[in-house]
């Protein structure tokens, strides 16, 4: 598989009133086309801020204070503002939790799926339209001449983010980052949304990038999983490898947060505590004051990421004697 993004130690910092805090802590991964990763985490963890990250709209206090971003090969990170617009409008989109934000209110769905046509692809109004109803038909909307001319609260949830999707695909994006696209809507809704993104990436060759917190849609979409606390990779594999063998006491923990319908024996062990907020200074591993197995070691020192041969990476001490065994510990902080 082609490499379409490639993220390289990552570091995102923003400026606050106690000085700057980072978000993001050295985080490196890739998608490729026809992929999805999906990144995993609780609500701050640093998903979304790396996904704003990679598309350059990070908010005015943010910046990117190291590392690299690779869109085919190039360099993005350092683009100047318009590069990475046009950037934006052809190459990478983005999609959002809440569609009823994005859309806006006062403009017809057709208004608002012609206007990047006309905009980014020169076409006449007339060929916008006909595009935007081709394209509603791709994202499953019925009657798509009639919502043409709708407006986005005549529309249900799933409808909306429907719409969405249409507007993200219509500069045929090689890359979608989808930011929490089902978590408004209901269990149903959602199921079908989720679809439509696996069947957008077969029959697209796009890239997918997912941000959620729930570990049920991973399941539905991933190929490639990352988990992330409180800024830091902890854990990356393939889906398969994340469900069967999950190594993280984090990753155990967000499994064990997921009702299993298939065992109703299965009791729902939530992780005790909660995330640190960015200004917290924490040494050692961050997860150390929630973790059950921690031990004076992981109070002292991060630790490092540790690669089986599958390519499953976990950052925890626990598996410190695999990787000597391996004899290829590699520190870091
Ligand atoms: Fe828990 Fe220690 Fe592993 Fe951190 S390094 S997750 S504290 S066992
Ligand atoms: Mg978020």
């Amino acid at each position: 598989r082609e490499t379409l993004l490639e993220v390289n130690n990552l570091v995102t910092e923003f400026r606050t009133a106690d000085g700057n805090v980072q978000a993001v802590r050295d985080v490196s991964f890739s998608v490729s086309k026809g992929e999805t990763l999906c990144i995993v985490g609780e609500s701050g963890c640093g998903k979304s801020i790396t996904s704003l990250s990679v598309i350059g709209l990070l908010p005015s206090n943010g910046k990117i204070a190291a590392g690299q971003v690779k869109y085919e090969g190039k360099e993005i990170q350092s683009l100047p503002y318009e590069e990475l617009r046009k950037m934006r409008g052809n190459k990478i989109s983005m999609i959002f939790q809440e569609p009823m934000t994005a859309l806006n209110p006062v403009l017809t769905v057709g208004y608002q799926l012609r206007e990047p046509l006309m905009l980014h692809h020169g076409l006449s109004k007339s060929e916008a339209h006909k595009q935007g109803i081709d394209l509603l038909n791709q994202v499953g909307i019925p009657y798509p001449e009639k919502r043409m001319s709708q407006y986005p609260h005549e529309l249900s949830g799933g409808m909306r983010q429907r719409v969405m999707i249409a507007i993200a695909l219509s500069c045929h994006p090689g890359l979608l980052i989808a930011d929490e696209p089902t978590t408004a809507l209901d269990v149903t809704i959602q199921a079908q949304i989720l679809d439509l993104i696996n069947e957008l990436k077969e029959k697209l060759n796009m890239g997918i990038m997912l941000i959620t917190h729930d570990m049920g849609v991973v399941a539905e979409v991933a190929d490639k999983v990352m988990v992330m606390y409180a800024g830091k990779k902890v854990e990356e594999g393939m889906v398969e490898d994340i469900f069967k063998n999950p190594k993280h006491p984090y990753t155990q923990g967000l499994l064990n947060s997921v009702p299993n319908v298939d065992d109703p024996d299965f009791e729902l062990e939530p992780i005790p505590g909660s995330l640190p907020s960015l200004q917290e200074k924490i040494q050692g591993c961050r997860f150390h004051p929630r973790c059950k197995f921690a031990t004076a070691k992981c109070k002292e020192l991060a630790p490092p990421e540790i690669n089986d041969e599958q390519g499953h990476m976990v950052s925890c001490w626990l598996y410190e004697e695999e990787e000597v065994k391996n004899g290829q510990l590699v520190t870091q902080n």
